[in-house]
Order: structure tokens, then C-alpha cells, then sequence
């Protein structure tokens, strides 16, 4: 009788993510569905952390051996104060969604905007030279537009009903990124400029329970022009499914979720994972 090939390890690898409330966020379900499909033995585990509980536990974090983690609201900046080193996105846009392990203590990353860059590549759009107007100018608004325009966008416009938000969002472009930004005021249906590539909806409008869309003048979503929305439940908003109807072209806010997903499995294992499989296990939440 031939024993084992190799002596059986009971020791997963360890990742997760710390916010609060935390029971709602289904980034558990893609990336467990990442580790499963590429034969990792690790876990992700939903921590429901207080603000005044959350240096111990990224310290404990780093004493159990932990790969890395996510930080959602409202732990994304407060994080900061307890890494040791930030990436350049995360530096820049001044907030962290993924944490890894260094050498010398946690780095800080934001793959909140390359997650929505990602998004688009995988439909074939490339951001060099583009024009976009951005709806919004709260946390995904920021890093929607910072990366965007690392990315090579030529130019943002922020459309946001709160005009320091937007103000501030627009000179942080001009100031930390090669695109031109300027503010615009919201106070009205938003009339899409005609020489707009792409549109996106970073505001919470149409977020699962509401079932609104951001106002945009009717008639001036055009056919070809690229529609983003950030919303990931539903994935068909109402604001998508009028885009469609004007002939756009649409992305959903499942995408950015899994091009973040794609980046942070990255970041901590160092193998590329499946954007599809991370896909199904969010639809299958979703319904998408
Ligand atoms: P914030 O609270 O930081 O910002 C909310 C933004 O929405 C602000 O610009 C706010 O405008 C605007 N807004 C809210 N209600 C309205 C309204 N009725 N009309 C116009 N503007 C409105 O939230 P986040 O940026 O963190 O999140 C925004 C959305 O993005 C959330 O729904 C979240 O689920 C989604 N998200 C999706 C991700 C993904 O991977 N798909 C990742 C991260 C977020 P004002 O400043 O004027 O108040």
C-alpha cells in the first residue's frame, strides 16, 4: 500500500474583508468562487469591524499571517494610519480598498478605479484620448476619475449636485493627473455634451431599492456613445436599459466589481483569475 503523495496541509491561506455593516457585501461569493475554480486552498472571510476596533484587528490581521484584505466603508481611509506603505492609486485618490502583505507591514491599494478600467478593456474600450462626463463625485466618483485619467482620458467633466465635492474633484484631476477636468454644476437634467465618449453614473442613484436613474435629458444619450454605471444590484438599472434604448453601448456595475476582484486575487496570490467564473458567482447573486 502507497501512502499519500504529499503530506496533507490543514493550514489555508487567509484573506477577507473588514467594513461595517458587512452581512450585505457579496465580494465573498466571487472571490471564493476564484480560489475554488484555480485549486487555492484559501478563504475570505466577511469581518464586521467597528471603527474603534480596527487597528487591532489589522494587527491581528498581520499576526494570524493573513495574505491581505478589502476595506469597505467606512474603514477605507481610517485604514491608512495602520499600513506602513500606500500604492501610487491609493496615494492619489487618498483612500484603500485592498491591503497586502509587504515585507516591512501592509500596503495599501485602490483597485476601486482600475476595477471600472479593467471593466472596459474586457469590452474591448480603451480610455486614450476619450471624453468623459462622470455623474457623481463621492468615493467611486474619485476613483473612477483619477484612474480614468492615468489611464489616458483626455478630459472629465463632474457633474455633481454638491458643487465643493465636485469642485474638489476637479481640481484634484487638474492637479494630480495629466487629463483636464472642470466642474459642472447639477441642478437640472444633465444635457450630455455631443462630444462625449462616455457617460457614467458613479452617484448611488438606482441602488437596490431605488428604482430611479440619474437625470439626464432625454434625447441626448446617443447611439455609439459608451454608458457606465457603477450600480452593481441591480446590474440592468433603469438608467442601463435607457441607454440601451438610445443605441449606447452599456457596461454594468458587475464589471468594475469584478475587475477589482481580478486585481486584489492578483495582488495577494499572484495568479490572474478567471474574470468569468467571478462573474457567475455575482450574477448568481444578483441575478445579471
Ligand atoms: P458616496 O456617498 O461617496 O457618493 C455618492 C454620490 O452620489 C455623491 O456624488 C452624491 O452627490 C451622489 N448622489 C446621491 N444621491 C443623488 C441623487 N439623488 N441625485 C444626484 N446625485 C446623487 O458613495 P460612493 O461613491 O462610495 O458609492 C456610490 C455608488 O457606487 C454606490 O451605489 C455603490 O454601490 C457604488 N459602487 C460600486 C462599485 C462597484 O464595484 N461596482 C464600487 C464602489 C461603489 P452629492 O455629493 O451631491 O451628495
Amino acid at each position: 500500500m502507497t501512502g499519500p503523495a504529499e503530506d496533507p496541509s490543514f493550514l489555508s491561506l487567509l484573506t477577507g474583508c473588514l467594513a461595517t455593516p458587512i452581512a450585505e457585501n457579496p465580494t465573498v461569493v466571487m472571490v471564493e468562487a476564484a480560489y475554488r475554480h484555480h485549486g487555492i486552498d484559501a478563504r475570505y472571510i466577511n469581518c464586521d469591524v467597528r471603527p474603534a476596533d480596527l487597528g487591532a484587528a489589522v494587527r491581528g490581521a498581520w499576526a494570524m499571517g493573513w495574505l491581505g484584505f478589502n476595506c469597505s466603508l467606512p474603514h477605507k481611509v481610517a485604514v491608512i494610519e495602520h499600513l506602513s506603505a500606500l500604492g501610487e492609486s491609493a496615494r492619489v485618490i487618498g483612500a484603500v480598498n485592498t491591503v497586502v502583505r509587504g515585507d516591512d507591514g501592509w500596503v495599501g491599494e485602490n483597485t476601486d478605479g482600475r476595477g471600472f478600467v479593467e471593466a472596459l478593456r474586457e469590452k474591448g474600450i480603451l480610455l486614450d484620448g476619450q471624453r468623459i462626463a462622470l455623474l457623481g463625485a463621492g468615493g467611486a466618483a474619485r476613483a473612477i476619475a483619477v484612474e480614468s485619467a492615468l489611464a489616458g482620458a483626455a478630459s472629465i467633466e463632474v457633474v455633481n449636485r454638491d458643487r465643493g465635492r465636485g469642485e474638489a474633484l476637479a481640481a484634484l484631476v487638474n492637479e494630480q493627473t495629466p487629463a483636464d477636468a472642470a466642474y459642472r454644476p447639477w441642478d437640472e437634467p444633465y444635457p450630455v455634451p455631443t462630444d462625449v465618449d462616455l457617460l457614467v453614473n458613479a452617484t448611488s442613484v438606482g441602488l437596490h431599492p431605488d428604482p430611479n436613474s440619474p437625470a439626464v435629458e432625454a434625447g441626448t444619450l446617443r447611439e455609439g456613445m459608451v454608458v457606465a454605471d457603477v450600480i452593481p444590484n441591480p446590474p440592468r438599472t433603469a438608467f442601463l436599459r435607457q441607454a440601451e434604448e438610445a443605441g449606447c453601448v452599456t457596461i454594468d456595475g458587475l464589471g468594475m466589481l469584478v475587475g477589482q476582484g481580478v486585481l486584489a486575487v492578483g495582488l495577494w496570490t499572484g495568479i490572474r483569475p478567471d474574470p468569468a467564473v467571478m462573474r457567475r458567482a455575482l450574477a448568481n447573486v444578483f441575478g445579471g
